[in-house]
């Protein structure tokens, strides 16, 4: 049977590392549903919607054609044909993703690509993101919510980020917070660990040995 795994948790835990390698080793699909979220605020910024403003967010919410490729060694995504890897990375949609992330219209449309994608998945499929175990896949076979200090998780995604000094760590871990409290507190599917979800503390583990332990999550 197909094998259904959620992975929640805030920026920089390792999220997408570890699922990607736990969706190649099982022989699973991947979604990033971070990047679905981004590539439909990279759209709304390219089309000059104001992103801060909640109506025109939802009544364009509709128009981008988002696809996903689920492939683990080498996932995409498209907005409208256009290859959309490379825009939903810059600073500049990173700030906005929250705000357009918040608007309902825009849950319920990605909600429902994402639950698509799972059920088409021939294998199963690794899903990550904020809101996978309690809303999007509440019956998902395996549920983890990673987690890992503020600190580990600025230096990890600075790390990311060629050739920072400590400026850059600082406005990192500043933006990280801002957007996980952004993330946490929104009224529709705000980022939680669900009841059911195992808690993992990548702190003090290597990418390893996150991967290991929720490869024997799944196999256990
Ligand atoms: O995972 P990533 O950091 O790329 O996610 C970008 C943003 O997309 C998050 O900060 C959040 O606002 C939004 N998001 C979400 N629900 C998800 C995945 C991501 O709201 N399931």
């Amino acid at each position: 049977a197909a094998v259904i795994v959620a992975i929640d948790g805030p920026a920089g835990t390792g999220k997408s590392s570890t699922s990607k390698a736990v969706a190649a080793k099982l022989g699973l699909g991947y979604l990033d549903t971070g990047a679905q979220y981004r590539a439909i605020t990279w759209w709304m910024l390219s089309n000059g919607i104001d992103v801060q403003d909640a109506t025109a967010v939802a009544d364009a919410a509709a128009k981008p054609h988002i696809v996903s490729g689920t492939d683990p060694a080498a996932p995409t995504i498209s907005v409208d044909g256009l290859d959309a890897a490379g825009p939903i990375r810059t600073q500049e949609v990173t700030a906005a993703v929250s705000a357009v992330s918040a608007v309902p219209e825009v849950r319920a449309r990605i909600t429902e690509l994402q639950r698509t994608i799972a059920a088409e998945a021939p294998h199963g499929i690794v899903v990550e993101g904020r809101d996978i175990g309690i809303t999007v896949l509440p019956d998902a076979d395996l549920k983890v919510f990673l987690t890992a200090s503020p600190e580990a998780r600025a230096a990890r995604r600075a790390g990311e980020l060629k050739g920072k000094d400590a400026t850059d760590l600082a406005a990192t871990r500043e933006a990280l917070i801002k957007r996980d409290a952004a993330d946490s507190s929104r009224k529709t599917s705000p980022l939680a660990k669900a009841d059911d979800a195992v808690e993992v503390d990548t702190t003090e583990l290597t990418l390893e040995q996150v991967i290991e332990c929720v490869v024997t999550l799944i196999e256990g």
